[in-house]
Parts: C-alpha cells; structure tokens; sequence
C-alpha cells in the first residue's frame, strides 16, 4: 500500500484507462465471456466472471494502454488518487468492482452485508451493493432476489433444514434489457442462461445459505456460511422486482438512469449522438455493452468495442462519447 512512482512525464495525457480483465473460472460459468466480447479465457469451458475493474487486495486490474501500461489499480490509486478519483479522493482504493458475468448454471442462494456488517466481520472491508443489467437470458430465464413476502428467520431456518429453500425465493422474470437493484441483506441467486454486467461495491463479502445441493469443483460441497448470512438478511424487504428506469430521450439519444444510489449511479445510453461527460470532478466507468464507439479526452482517443471497459479519470480534458455502429453503453460513477 502507499507505494508511488516517478511518472515519464507529469503531462502525459493520462485520463482514459482500460485494463486487462481478471478472469473467474467457476462451477456455474460457461463460454460466452469468450464467444461474446472476446475475453482471455484460454477457451476454457467454465468461466463465469471477467472482473473488468478491480482493486480488491490481490485482485488487481493491471492497466494495459499509456505511460502508466503494467501498474495496478491500487498503484494508480495510491500515486495518483487525486487524478483518478477527483472529488472522491477521499477513498484509499477504487470503491467499485464492475463484472460481466456468464451465468451458466445456477449461483448459490447468497447474500451481501451492508457496510457496517461487512467492517464488523473483516475490518476495512466494505459491504456489497449491487446491480445488474440483463444483456442476454433464456426465454425462461429469472432471477432470484429477495425472500417472498412474509418469509421469517423461523420459516427460513426451517427450509434451509429441510432443503426447500427456493420455495421462499421471489422469482423475477426477466429479459434482455433488464435492471435489478440488490441492496445489500438481499437474499439472492442467478439462474442458468444469462449474462450481465455487474456493477457493485469493491467488496467480495458473500455469505452462502444454499448451494443445491451440488459438489464443488473438488467434488465436496463449498462451504455455506448460514448464521452469518441469517445475520445480514433483511427480513423486511420483501421482492425485488425489475427496476423502471426514468428516460430522457432527445433526437438521437436515449438516456435511461437505471440506478442512483448512495454507493452509485448507473445510466444507459443508446443513439448515434455525442455525449460530452460532465466536468464534474467524479471518475466515469464506461461498459460497453453493445455496437462500437470511440472516446476523445483532449488528444487521446480510445476505439471501445463491445464487452469492454473505461476508466475516465475525474481530472481529464473535455472528454466526449462519439457513438458509432449501434453503440450502447453504461456509465457509472459515485453519486
Ligand atoms: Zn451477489
């Protein structure tokens, strides 16, 4: 930590980063990270995560383009926090983790706790908020989020004794295009046939009440973590449904905000029109979740392509979107 470097040059133009993603291999993960956005999987045949962002102890995105190639995102934050997080330079490290995710078969039935939770586990860890937007489901795909209404601690001990805990999940349809807000305390699962991008707070705190029933990749069941999950679960929050984004539409762009919060803001963007970033001070993270486009911050210019990942520094040069074959594409910064 704290460790800092002399930069080549104190006016390189630094502000668009992009990194080499980490990618997860996991029991429930498929081949469409691959297939989809060309992610380096080694072709291997069960990966279900591509961590784009990520500045979590050991898990470090490297940046792969400019005068800073090779440094970690901790690197950057610790030599250059005022740079890249502007008026959140406040934070010790990137306070968010964005994900696309290929889900293939089921996730556990888990929960997230809230900051307070999660620090009073494991000091200085943050909790998990997140959200997903839905890029491609099964035309019978759902998600699990949230218990159904009326499910207690005692009704819930009494399924997870008896294997029956699906019975109390809400099931929410969903198809492409699709948004969920899972606070954390949530009670949640994915399920075969999609992939999303994920954007939630820095954090890996996961507490699993259910696994199927299933063998991990060893062959023996992955652990559960059932008192601390019961301890994080918010019994009054009911369903989590889809949610409906307010839409701002002009001649040829649409602006959805997806999902404000206090840990952070997501809105869509669709169109053939050019979007000037707002000189605000705040760090953008750009997904691209369909078609190309291209980013020009003063005289740098980064050609972003479906599946991939931006880092917009907070001090930048006028920095704007130019869309070009059916561009769609999430931004997402701290509120
Ligand atoms: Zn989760």
């Amino acid at each position: 930590m704290g460790r800092r470097w002399e930069l080549p040059e104190f006016s390189s133009p630094v502000s668009l980063l992009r990194f080499h993603p980490l990618i997860k291999r996991s029991r429930w993960g498929g081949t469409l990270l691959a297939e989809r956005f060309q992610k380096p999987t080694g072709h291997a045949p069960n990966v279900g995560e591509s961590w784009e962002l990520c500045d979590h102890t050991t898990d470090q995105t490297c940046v792969k383009n400019g005068v800073w190639a090779g440094k970690t995102l901790q690197e950057l934050i610790s030599g250059r926090r005022r740079e890249i997080l502007g008026r959140h330079a406040s934070h010790t490290r990137f306070p968010l983790l964005l994900k696309f995710l290929d889900v293939h078969d089921y996730l556990s039935v888990q929960v997230h706790p809230n900051d307070a939770q999660a620090k009073a586990y494991f000091p200085g860890e943050l909790g998990k908020n997140e959200a997903w937007v839905i890029l491609e489901a099964h035309p019978d795909s759902r998600v699990f989020a949230g218990l159904k209404s009326g499910v207690d601690e005692y009704c819930l001990r009494a399924a997870l004794a008896e294997g029956r805990v699906a019975e109390l999940l809400h099931a929410e349809p969903v198809v492409p295009g699709d948004v969920l807000f899972i606070p954390a305390g949530t009670v949640h699962a994915l399920t075969p046939g999609l992939l999303l991008a994920e954007v939630q707070q820095a954090s890996v705190q996961t507490y699993r009440l259910y696994d199927w029933d299933r063998p991990g990749e060893n062959g023996l069941p992955r652990e559960l973590h059932i008192e601390r999950a019961l301890a994080c679960i918010d019994f009054t929050r009911g369903p989590i449904k889809r949610t409906s984004a307010q839409i701002l539409e002009t001649c040829c762009n649409r602006v959805e905000n997806l999902v404000e919060s206090s840990w952070f803001v997501v809105r869509r963007h669709s169109g053939t029109g050019s979007v000037l970033l707002e000189e605000d001070n705040r760090f953008r993270v750009i997904m691209v979740l369909q078609g190309q486009g291209i980013v020009r911050s003063g005289e740098l210019a980064e050609h972003l392509d479906c599946g991939e990942t931006l880092l917009v520094c907070a001090q930048r040069p006028p920095t704007i979107v130019l869309p070009q074959s059916g561009f769609e594409w999430l931004e997402i910064y701290l509120p």
